[in-house]
């Protein structure tokens, strides 16, 4: 991979990641997602508390179907590990084993770890001072960066880390087209 231009770069492939690039992509946004696989779901055997599997799913299976479900309109999504995040010329540029990628949004979407933020000056604050403060769009202090899922402070649960990066999305689909939007199927 070498200087792949994204609209949407999303750090973190949980549930919130996954989710934000999924409503992205269908709406034709470019989206790369980098994971490591760290997700604390990968430990879980059965996710008794997702909403739409009544019987339960392992969070590896939750994790990959979803990862399916986003690269089939379009995602790219890499096994891969962000190393640093820099703002550039009203750019992101991040780097990554494989090489260099930008993009005109980042979405940190990375749980426990908050390096990227704090790389970028984002203080840390909330319960243990590690979470990133967002507003109600998701946007942080840092222009055009959004923060999903568990490392806005949100409660520690999947499903609503998934509705976090949906939301994160809208809101960066709404201000890329100015104009109101909805992925609504009929
Ligand atoms: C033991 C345990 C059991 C749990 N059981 C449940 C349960 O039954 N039900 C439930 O709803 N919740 C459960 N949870 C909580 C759930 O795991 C989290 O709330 C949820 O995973 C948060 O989703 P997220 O997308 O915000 O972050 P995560 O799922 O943690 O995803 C963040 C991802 O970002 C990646 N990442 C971080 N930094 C980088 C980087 N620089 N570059 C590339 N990738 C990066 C990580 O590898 C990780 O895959 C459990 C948690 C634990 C610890």
């Amino acid at each position: 991979m070498s200087e792949q231009r994204y609209a949407v770069i999303i750090a973190g492939g949980g549930t919130a990641g996954l989710s934000c690039a999924l409503f992205l992509a269908r709406a034709d946004v470019t989206v790369a997602v980098f994971d490591t696989e760290r997700s604390s779901l990968r430990r879980v055997s059965r996710l008794n508390n997702y909403l739409g599997f009544p019987e339960g799913i392992s969070g590896n299976d939750l994790l990959d179907l979803s990862r399916r479900q986003a690269e089939r309109f379009g995602a790219h999504v890499y096994a891969s590990n962000i190393e640093t995040a820099q703002r550039r010329d009203g750019r992101f540029v991040v780097t990554t084993a494989e090489g260099i990628c930008s993009s005109d949004y980042l979405v940190i979407a990375s749980n426990k770890r908050t390096d990227l933020a704090t790389g970028l000056g984002l203080p840390l604050g909330g319960f243990g001072s590690k979470f990133v403060s967002v507003d109600a769009e998701g946007k942080t202090a840092v222009e055009n960066c959004y923060a999903a899922g568990r490392i806005t402070g949100l409660p520690s649960q999947a499903v609503i880390s998934a509705g976090d990066g949906a939301k994160a999305a809208i809101a960066l689909i709404q201000k890329i087209r100015g104009e109101y939007y909805v992925d609504h199927d009929t």
